[in-house]
């Protein structure tokens, strides 16, 4: 590892984000080959921004009772490497040289358990509705920084890995504007994504 990168990840921890570790994690399946990364959205409870349910969730802090919705995820133990806020701050809660729960059942590039060799991150935000330019700003800088430490060579959506159960992050997100940021060849986005 180069300097550089030795200054901005310690242990898979990214210095630019706020840790805090959640246990819902696990470790790699030896040889695993992170090469991907996932994008999501979440909310909670749906549609509402700006509390601390996310962290809470991620970190089995969540008081189920506090919401009628929180009963159809009452019990889940789950995780996210990062997780964006609207303004663009971001959280981390797993190590990326650890497994995160945020994917589930999934398959992509002929790979399935996506979990196993994937980075998770989180967007604050509700399928179908538009993101922050905080948070693309936040993903332009984030992308790059965990292609520099893992060898990244796809970048799709929940929806994508998990087609038929997932929607997220949704049509509100506008993959264009990651690849023009990231620089990225168009081949590691998912087909139909961004204009060949
Ligand atoms: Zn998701």
């Amino acid at each position: 590892m180069s300097e550089p990168e030795a200054g901005i990840w310690q242990a898979g921890w990214y210095r630019f984000a706020k840790a805090l570790p959640s246990p819902n994690f696990g470790e790699r399946p030896t040889g695993a080959h992170v090469d991907l990364i996932v994008l999501h959205s979440i909310s909670l409870p749906p549609g509402r921004y700006g509390g601390d349910e996310v962290q809470r969730l991620f970190t089995n802090r969540l008081d189920w009772d506090a919401d009628p919705y929180f009963q159809q995820i009452r019990g889940t133990e789950v995780s996210s490497h990062f997780y964006v806020r609207r303004d663009g701050e971001l959280w981390q809660f797993v190590s990326c040289d650890a497994r995160a729960w945020h994917a589930g059942a999934s398959a992509w590039r002929g790979r399935a358990n996506c979990n196993d060799d994937s980075i998770g991150i989180e967007l604050e935000g509700l399928e179908g509705e538009r993101f922050e330019d905080a948070q693309y700003e936040t993903l332009a800088s984030l992308c790059p920084a965990i292609a520099k430490r893992y060898a990244i060579a796809f970048i799709a959506g929940h929806e994508h890995i998990a087609p038929g159960r997932k929607i997220d992050p949704g049509p509100g997100f506008f993959w264009p504007r990651l690849q023009q940021r990231t620089g990225w060849p168009v081949s590691r986005f998912p087909e139909g994504t961004v204009p060949g």
